[in-house]
């Protein structure tokens, strides 16, 4: 995962973008980082950690300019290095450019081989830098065709935003894979990832940038919009079951609604007897406030999540993973002494995290744990942006619903069907769900 915002035509640019990653940092905790534009020059700063690490006044103040691209890195291609921070800047012969990226492309090694071959070298170990050495390698007279003659040389997912010295440009791969949102801002424009950076910095959502679309901003008032490739929209599922803020609006939906419109399906599937619903915070709540509703069951909260830890996926490690659960979530005794719980996550990975969760309530004294899943058993990896483990690391991968019951020492397991996500999500069938259903609409190329 990743997050991404633009603003063309904002004064003070940098300082909106920094506000907008701040509420996409949920997106990307590994590094951060702004370039601005004041037309003349691109200014850049980044690196490791979170947006209040890697800024302050002093450099944010550097990042003079009324247009501006900014980035929060979650590590899906490359490593973690402050090397892989975005932006990527590069001076070609056409100027300057910054480039932002939400996605992995599915090509890239591909490219980058053909590119070593021919000459180019490579300063980071990020899929984006390929799309760079496209542009400049084109010989195109225009960034504009440039930018259209890369593309179609890469394949896979990507939300990206473009900013030169003078103009930005937005595009979405035809899948549109990664969301990305047009927004008004006073004469300017923003383009985010989610929503919600919209709503903290007082933009206005106009529209979403169409798979396939690509959007340029230039000195003209009026925006250009030119379908560069056929939509053959396959809008990532995941980002409603857990990636994307329950406050933004994503392809057109409301996340919380559809989380809580999971959480119905999934009590409609898997009804239990119990006494209270528990979410397993934060990513469990909203579902499970859609099952006490449809179930009647009591909605309690009955694990509290410690905030100021990273979510666990940061940490390579699995030493440090399973401490940091337990760093994160903690049960409240006297609600679940002698109960029977219904405990709603939005998904099982590796299982440490259940694990954990079971061992604790019970340990705490919980009755019956009934954990219920919110999205169907994630049985394969991600080659569109989201950072999933191997195939083998992942439980539901290799081991039956029993078998993970059992492992993850629950008294009752079930997990969203896939008929059941579908209808939380209107039956719509633009979704990809490959994870789920292994059904890969781009191919992974080696
Ligand atoms: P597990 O411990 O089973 O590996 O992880 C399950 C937990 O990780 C769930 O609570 C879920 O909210 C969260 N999760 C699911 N997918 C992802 C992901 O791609 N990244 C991160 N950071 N967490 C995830
Ligand atoms: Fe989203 Fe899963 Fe498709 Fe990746 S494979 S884009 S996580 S639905
Ligand atoms: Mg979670």
């Amino acid at each position: 995962m990743c997050s991404v915002i633009g603003l063309y035509n904002v004064p003070e640019a940098a300082k909106y973008a920094y506000f907008g990653l701040f509420s996409l940092q949920h997106r990307g905790q590994e590094a951060a980082g702004i370039a601005s534009s004041d037309k003349e020059r691109i200014h850049i700063t980044k690196g490791r950690g979170l947006v209040t690490q890697v800024f302050d006044e002093a450099k944010l103040s550097k990042l003079v300019g009324s247009s501006a691209v900014g980035h929060t890195r979650y590590s899906t291609a490359g490593e973690d290095s402050v090397l892989d921070a975005q932006p990527i800047f590069a001076r070609y012969d056409l100027g300057q450019i910054a480039v932002v990226h939400n996605g992995n492309l599915t090509n890239a090694k591909e490219v980058r081989k053909r590119l070593i071959k021919e000459g180019a070298i490579f300063q980071t170990f990020m899929d984006t830098e390929n799309l760079i050495h496209l542009i400049a390698r084109s010989q195109k007279e225009h960034l504009y065709d440039r930018i259209i003659e890369a593309l179609g040389q890469i394949e896979g997912a990507y939300s990206l935003i473009i900013l030169s010295r003078k103009k930005m440009f937005a595009v979405r791969d035809p899948h549109g894979f990664r969301p990305l949102s047009l927004g008004r801002l006073g004469d300017g424009w923003v383009v985010a990832s989610e929503t919600c950076a919209f709503d903290l910095i007082g933009a206005e959502f106009v529209r979403d940038i169409k798979p396939g679309e690509m959007v340029v901003f230039d000195e003209s008032s009026e925006l250009k919009s030119i379908q560069i490739f056929e939509p053959t929209p396959h809008k990532c599922i995941f980002e409603y079951i857990y990636f994307a803020r329950p406050d933004s609006n994503i392809f057109g939906k409301s996340v919380y609604e559809l989380r809580k419109a999971m959480g119905r399906e999934l009590a409609k599937e898997y009804p239990v007897e119990a006494d209270m619903v528990v979410p397993v915070p934060d990513s469990g709540v909203a579902a499970a406030i859609g099952y006490a509703k449809e179930s009647g069951i009591p909605f309690e909260l009955g694990i509290i999540r410690n905030h100021y830890v990273g979510r666990t996926f940061i940490e390579p490690t699995q030493a440090i993973r399973d401490l940091k659960v337990k760093m994160k979530l903690n049960p409240i005794k006297n609600v679940i002494k002698g109960k029977r719980l219904v405990v709603i996550d939005d998904s099982i990975v590796r299982g440490t995290t259940s694990k954990k969760i079971v061992n604790i309530l019970k340990e705490f004294g919980a009755k019956e744990v009934h954990m219920r899943i919110s999205a169907p058993p994630t049985t394969g990896p991600c080659y569109y942006g989201v950072d999933t483990p191997t195939k083998e690391e992942l439980i539901s991968s290799r081991y039956s619903v029993e078998e993970i019951r059992e492992y993850i020492g629950a008294d009752t397991l079930a997990y969203l069907s896939i008929d059941g996500l579908l209808r939380s999500v209107g039956n719509d069938l633009s979704y990809c769900m490959a994870c789920f259903d292994g059904n890969y609409p781009v191919p992974l190329k080696s």
